[in-house]
């Protein structure tokens, strides 16, 4: 009798669970036509003319109905550009009647990726004829996306969705202190998160279809001229060849401060590819926790300030000696005189949560990790992974220690980035204010502290 009821209960969950979602997933080469410039390092002075293995975009479209649905697109690029979001984004609300928080589109941040063209310019002296090739390209990334989102959607089907977590040890805290300040290095001491989120798609019958998995670490272990995926292009190549016809796709964490340890070839990306793939298929072989509707989502925008900065100081930089310098001072004063203001600075955030059971806050641009620890830590009950990289990747995002300690992200970066200099103090303040806001909206609980 009693191993009835069990059975019955069992078969009453499992069909009702089953019925609960739909979800569709689909993926589609992105890899540019060679040769092509890559992006990610300033000391770059040819384009590629080989790749490793295709680059994707890869859409995932959960719904319970066709009024609350997310669809989530993954990239394997350095960043998408403020132009590229905002284009996919309004091509997919008047396609599909969704809002703008129904959209989370992420990029893996490889920099053995192509050039988005004209983000990060002031890194490149493109001719012209790579520079048409690189908006062309660019023009087309949003094409493709929406052409992705399209098949992810034609694929919808009754789905069970669960989630766990693995963990992958290679990401290293790279702020290291030193004698003539911040440095680029490796720091054992600082700040890390290995966690390895894992959601698994899977047919009511339990065939794997897909899975999505994070980590928070920057896709910088080698500085190949092959295009290439870095440890999160070999990990997903990994997944798909262990599990062959599911899609694998990578988020990226809040790993600006993160670096692969160790780095420096092709052949230690793969390896990190690999340990990371390990820690994802030993979650889905373990026990997954359901993950069930309602989907919220919720999406807005922080105002955030640059620290003061005076005309002087680009004055002096446009007759100096440093180049980067020199075409970040240019554009200030050609905002100033055309009397566009450079003050600022939009930055959007996002949150997704499927019932108690995952969420994901998904915020903009080269997040530091100290984000992605304190909202773990206010939100301990939401089984929380904190995306960065997410919308558009418009330069780091800076904590208030990260900004106090100096250094790469918090300054030299916003020369790179085209923009006036560090941001203000206030500066998480007012981004906790707006993640508090998208998390409310999605009924995230808060820890009573
Ligand atoms: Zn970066």
């Amino acid at each position: 009798m009693k191993r009835l009821f069990i059975l019955v209960f069992f078969l009453a969950g499992y069909s009702s669970q089953a019925a609960d979602l739909r979800v569709g997933v689909a993926r589609k080469p992105i890899t540019p036509d060679l040769p092509f410039w890559l992006s990610g390092y300033a000391s770059r002075d040819k384009p590629s003319t080989g790749a490793l293995h295709d680059l994707w975009a890869k859409a995932m479209v959960i719904e319970e109905n066709s009024k609350s649905r997310i669809i989530i697109v993954t990239t394997d690029i350095l960043g998408l550009s403020r132009e590229v979001s905002e284009d996919v984004a309004a091509r997919a609300i008047s396609r599909y009647g969704i809002d703008r928080s129904q959209l989370l589109l992420n990029s893996s941040h490889t920099h053995s990726g192509p050039v988005i063209w004209p983000a990060l310019s002031i890194i490149f002296d493109l001719s012209p004829a790579d520079q048409e090739a690189a908006t062309l390209y660019t023009r087309r990334l949003a094409d493709n996306i929406v052409e992705v989102i399209d098949m992810a959607m034609a694929n919808l089907a009754p789905m069970q969705l669960s989630c766990g977590h693995g963990s992958a040890g290679f990401a290293v805290n790279r702020r290291q202190p030193t004698d003539k300040g911040m440095v680029i290095g490796v720091n054992p001491g600082g700040p890390v998160d290995h966690d390895v989120p894992v959601l698994k798609v899977a047919e009511p019958g339990g065939k794997l279809i897909a899975v999505l998995f994070g980590y928070t670490c920057h896709n910088t272990t080698s500085r190949s001229y092959q295009v290439n995926g870095d440890y999160a292009g070999f990990a997903q190549i990994e997944l798909e060849k262990l599990n062959p016809g599911i899609i694998a796709m990578y988020m990226s964490g809040c790993g600006a401060d993160q670096n692969p340890n160790p780095r420096g070839t092709v052949e230690l990306a793969a390896e990190h590819g690999k340990s990371l793939a390990d820690a994802v298929q030993n979650t889905l072989a373990g026990k997954l926790k359901p993950v069930r509707p309602p989907i919220r989502t919720s999406f807005t925008t922080a105002e955030l300030e640059f620290a003061p900065f005076n005309l002087e100081k680009f004055r002096d930089e446009i007759v100096g000696t440093d180049i980067y310098k020199q075409r970040r001072a240019m554009l200030m004063l050609e905002a100033y005189n055309k009397g566009w203001d450079t003050r600022d600075f939009k930055y959007p955030v996002q949150a997704v949560r499927f019932n108690n059971d995952f969420s994901i806050l998904a915020m903009s641009g080269e997040v530091v990790i100290d984000y992605a620890i304190a909202a773990k830590k206010r939100y301990p009950g939401e089984n929380l992974f904190v995306a960065g990289y997410c919308t558009e990747v418009q330069c780091y995002i800076p904590s208030t220690r990260v900004l106090r300690e100096g250094g790469y992200e918090p300054e030299e970066s916003m020369i790179y980035y085209g923009l006036p200099g560090p941001f203000a103090d206030n500066t998480e303040e007012r981004i906790t204010v707006v993640v508090s806001f998208v998390m409310k909206k999605t009924g995230a609980r808060r820890s009573g502290k």
